[in-house]
């Protein structure tokens, strides 16, 4: 609308909307679009603000700067409660009642109007015995109805201080009175959207707790929090029904109680709640002091409801809620209560699958852990018995079977790149008399020590030193030719003897001493493994007629075998 629409209807234009109409032509045509203007003026405030009351309030503000009446008033009928509340007033006269007085439907002109509907205009109010005076000033009253689909919803009542006020007037006033119907329409599907809205919200809310807090007790505080609250209860509980169906639970709780600490407390099936649950429909005892089955809790509770709750026709437990406003629970009211409670239902539900869940998540995890822990002592078994397949128990150093097996890997693998591969063989000089003279338990460690002089000497990735017999080792050295084999068998003997472990019947020395045999081949060229191993210990018999405690060289094994 225009703002010079706006600015004229600001100016009181009682005079051309008034009460004589003028046999001018000119001046009735003004007087219409007057009436128009101010039906437009009505239209633009009734858009201003979506909750009904101050919209209310703008209309009777705005006729009474437009007419010259005393008070206009606007009333709401409560059909459900049997009365009719002012929700706006203009007024010049002191002395009538205030916005938010309630009368019941029937009592004056404006109760009945609220009650039956039909515009009822009266002249001279003191001629009727209907008329219940505000005001003693008041001399005409003009009352109309409200309507929206057929049912009288509000009235619109405009009164004055003179006689006939408000003649010529009937159709106007009707005519804003349908606006307002529809401002009330408006405001209702508005006010009915705010709470569907959150409603939804709530039960979004539920759903998105039973996912993801996974908590119930988070989930059911919430819930019973919000409801509490929105209602303005005196006690809500959520009851949880046992596994055998016979004892509740307090599984969440708002509001002062007349016993401390209700949460966890557990009674059996009784008074309205066990009835309900028993029953397994919705409960709503209105008044509580009525009803036998009463437990009082809460000494200003006037009504109980009870909404049981269940999951694939098993319930779970129910809703307990207990207000001093009898009206909170009206159908509307219980109707939202019982789809949050079957939602609460999903949510418990949902929640108890999760923890299963969990728990099941758990023990897998758990078993896994002993599993692995399981596995690796398996592994580590396995590599002891590796060790003690693969190895000679005394010495620590691989045992026969790991020589014969290595040995066969390497000479494949030296036949394969065509590459030298020597044998040492090491044999402790006259051992039987050291056993004889120290015992054999000295001639152990004595293997040991021995053991360890090689291991100290044969360092290289690859190398092998077994223990091949009794007091023989053999060592097998993939890529190694004879001479530098004779170094390392050398340097063995003297690693050997250098350990000074002292061997008072030794003939060469007085100390424990090796002889040792080397014979190195080019595999493939030159015959087997068991002839590397026999050229080897030829050389070592070899070193003992030679008089012991020193390195022998084997003679090449057919052409082109020695470097
Ligand atoms: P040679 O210099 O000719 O090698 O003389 P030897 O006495 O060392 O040779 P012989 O073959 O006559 O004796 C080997 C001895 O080694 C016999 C045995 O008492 C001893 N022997 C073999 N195995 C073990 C063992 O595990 N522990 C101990 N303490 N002695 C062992
Ligand atoms: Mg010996
Ligand atoms: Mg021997």
């Amino acid at each position: 609308m225009s703002s010079g629409s706006k600015s004229r209807s600001a100016r009181p234009r009682r005079r051309s909307l008034g009460i004589q109409a003028s046999p001018d032509e000119s001046r009735s045509t003004r007087g219409e679009i007057d009436r128009l203007s101010l039906l437009n003026e009505i239209a633009q405030v009734a858009t201003l603000d979506v909750e009904l009351k101050p919209t209310l309030q703008r209309i009777t503000d705005t006729l009474a700067r437009n007419f010259d009446w005393d008070v206009i008033a606007c009333v709401l009928v409560e059909k459900e409660k049997d009365r009719f509340v002012c929700l706006a007033m203009t007024s010049r006269l002191e002395t009538v009642p205030a916005v938010g007085m309630y009368r019941p439907l029937g009592v004056g002109i404006v109760g009945k109007v609220a009650q039956r509907g039909g515009t009822v205009e009266l002249r001279d109010v003191r001629r009727s015995r209907r008329y219940v005076a505000w005001s003693p000033e008041v001399r005409s009253e003009l009352c109309v109805p409200v309507m929206n689909r057929g049912r009288v919803v509000a009235a619109l009542n405009i009164e004055s201080r003179r006689l006939g006020a408000f003649e010529g007037q009937r159709q106007l006033l009707e005519t804003i009175a349908d606006q307002i119907g529809g401002v009330i329409a408006n405001a209702r599907l508005y006010e009915q959207l705010r709470a569907r809205a959150a409603q939804l919200e709530m039960i979004g809310e539920i759903s998105r707790l039973a996912l993801d807090s996974g908590e119930l007790s988070t989930l059911l505080d919430r819930v019973i929090a919000y409801i509490h609250e929105k209602f303005r209860l005196a006690a809500s509980a959520i009851l949880l029904l046992d596994e055998s169906g016979e004892m509740l639970e307090v599984a969440a709780y708002a509001g002062s109680s007349l016993r401390d600490e209700p949460i966890g407390a557990a009674f059996p099936l009784m008074g309205v709640v066990g009835r309900a649950i028993r029953s397994g429909g919705t409960l709503l005892v209105s008044d509580v002091s009525g009803d036998p089955d009463y437990v009082m809790l809460h000494p200003d509770v006037v009504a109980e409801l009870v909404v049981p709750f269940s999951h694939h026709d098993r319930i779970l437990g129910a809703l307990n809620l207990e207000s001093a406003d009898g009206e909170v629970f009206s159908e509307d009211n219980v109707g939202y209560l019982q789809a949050l409670a079957s939602q609460i239902a999903g949510g418990i539900h949902m929640a108890r699958v999760n923890r299963r869940l969990a728990d099941t998540n758990r023990l897998v995890e758990e078993r896994t852990r002993e599993l692995e822990q399981v596995n690796h002592q398996l592994q580590l078994a396995n590599q002891v018995l590796h060790q003690l397949s693969t190895h000679d128990g005394l010495t620590g150093v691989a045992n026969r079977r790991q020589f014969d097996e290595v040995l066969l890997i390497e000479w494949r693998r030296a036949t394969r790149v065509s590459g030298p591969i020597a044998m040492i063989m090491v044999d402790i000089d006259h051992f039987k008399l050291f056993n004889d003279e120290y015992g054999h338990q000295a001639g152990d460690d004595t293997l040991k020590e021995v053991a360890y002089a090689l291991q100290d000497s044969v360092q290289r990735a690859g190398d092998l030193i077994a223990r091949y017999g009794g007091e023989e080792f053999a060592i097998i050295l993939p890529g190694t030719g004879r001479a530098e084999a004779a170094t390392l068998a050398e340097s063995i003997r003297m690693a050997v003897e250098g350990r000074k472990i002292r061997h008072a019947r030794a003939i060469a020395s007085r100390f424990v001493t090796v002889s040792v045999g080397v014979a190195s081949v080019y595999a493939g060229r030159d015959g087997s493994p068991a002839e590397l191993v026999a050229a080897a210990d030829r050389a070592l018999y070899a070193a003992k007629r030679a008089g012991r405690n020193r390195v022998e060289i084997g003679a090449s094994h057919g052409s082109g075998a020695s470097r």
